[in-house]
């Protein structure tokens, strides 16, 4: 028998959260964000899921070209746009939109040989000061791809810094309203914490929404709100059993560390999950877990390979009980990924993505 560790990737979940985003974002167009190969669900296992999205968007040509793969038709857009000349070349065979968002890429643009001109998207940096053209440069940069043979048609879009928190994203909206008001084309702002804030705002929402988190089941801004208010379902599940159970008396330890130290009888769990794949070492004692559906906590220190669970609320907890480290149990019952997240001092999306190879993944 393998290790009983899984992961499982819901396909009804991630169509149920892209319903949402659309109803969110009324009239817009929606890419679904599938980098970082689906936010480590697998790009091939979320596809009948998120088929129903306008496009889909990423960052690695690769990924691009699984998407293609897979039969997909539709737009594709690369978010960081190509990364060396040669990637031209790809996008035209694979009819794959890009982002432009420096004066380079405008280059390799002009020298690029192509009998299918090329749709892009204009970025402008209106505060994150990651990528894109400053907005005393945007016009500038938009005449000369407007210039271009290569380019066909030009959007425009910017990505928001603080659209989960309490800066907002009402600079960044005026700055680019602004540099772009008497531009023509296409716009996008909003990533998922901004369709689900200010989806209603049509100046927001605009011609596309660029959904990724919240389409894999995360409340953008937890704790705030949590992925219940936002009507968001687990789209993953990582679930495995117990291999062990041990009874501590007071004074006994739990542990490399042993940090965590029993002051009663208590009974104790071993679950078959630790960092080793993918779950984060900083969970301490307290992080919530569920064990045949119900709620309990990890005691003491993750290690590579196991972690332990107080059994204290599931005494008839035996080897080989179902634990969910996030997810959703077979009772039903929901261990939001964003609380284990935000116990390990991180957040779902690194959750996500570091769930290790050595987990063997299911779709249903
Ligand atoms: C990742 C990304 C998104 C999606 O962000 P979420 O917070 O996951 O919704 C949107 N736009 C760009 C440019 C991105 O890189």
């Amino acid at each position: 028998m393998p290790r009983p560790i899984q992961a499982t990737i819901h396909t009804k979940a991630l169509r149920s959260n892209l319903a949402r985003m659309r109803r969110a974002a009324p009239d817009a167009r929606v890419w679904a964000i599938v980098k970082a190969n689906a936010y480590g669900h697998g790009i091939e296992r979320v596809f009948e899921g998120l088929r129903g999205a306008d496009g889909f968007a990423l960052l690695d040509l690769q990924e691009a070209e699984r998407v293609r793969a897979l039969g997909w038709r539709g737009p594709i857009l690369l978010l960081e746009g190509v990364f060396e000349p040669r990637d031209l070349e790809l996008c035209s065979r694979l009819s794959l939109w890009h982002v432009v968002h420096c004066e380079q890429q405008i280059d390799w643009l002009a020298a690029h040989k192509t009998h299918v001109p090329h749709r892009v998207f204009l970025k402008m940096n209106s505060g994150m000061n990651r990528l894109g053209f400053a907005p005393h440069q945007l016009r500038t940069a938009w005449t000369r791809l407007d210039a271009l043979p290569q380019v066909d048609e030009i959007s425009l879009m910017t990505h928001f810094s603080d659209a989960d928190g309490p800066r907002g994203i009402a600079h960044q909206v005026r700055a680019f309203d602004d540099a772009t008001r008497d531009l023509p084309g296409e716009r996008s702002l909003a990533n998922s914490a901004a369709v689900l804030r200010h989806g209603r705002d049509a100046g927001i929402r605009a011609d596309w929404v660029r959904p990724g988190i919240a389409v894999y089941g995360s409340a953008p801004d937890f704790p705030e709100h949590d992925a219940a208010h936002w009507q968001l379902q687990p789209t993953m599940t990582l679930a495995s059993r117990l291999i062990g159970v041990q009874q501590l008396q007071p004074g006994d330890t739990v542990g490399y560390g042993s940090s965590f130290t029993a002051d009663a009888p208590l009974r104790l769990g071993v679950v078959a999950c630790g960092y080793a794949d993918g779950y984060p070492r900083h969970c301490g004692t307290g992080t919530p877990v569920l064990v045949n559906g119900v709620r309990t906590r990890l005691l003491g220190r993750v290690s590579m390979d196991m972690l332990t669970v107080d059994l204290t609320p599931v005494p008839q907890a035996q080897i080989g009980t179902e634990v969910t480290l996030w997810g959703r149990a077979s009772n039903g019952t929901v261990m939001p990924i964003d609380e284990v997240a935000r116990a390990g001092g991180t957040v779902a999306y690194e959750l996500l993505c570091a769930v290790a190879p050595r987990v063997p993944v299911a779709v249903a």
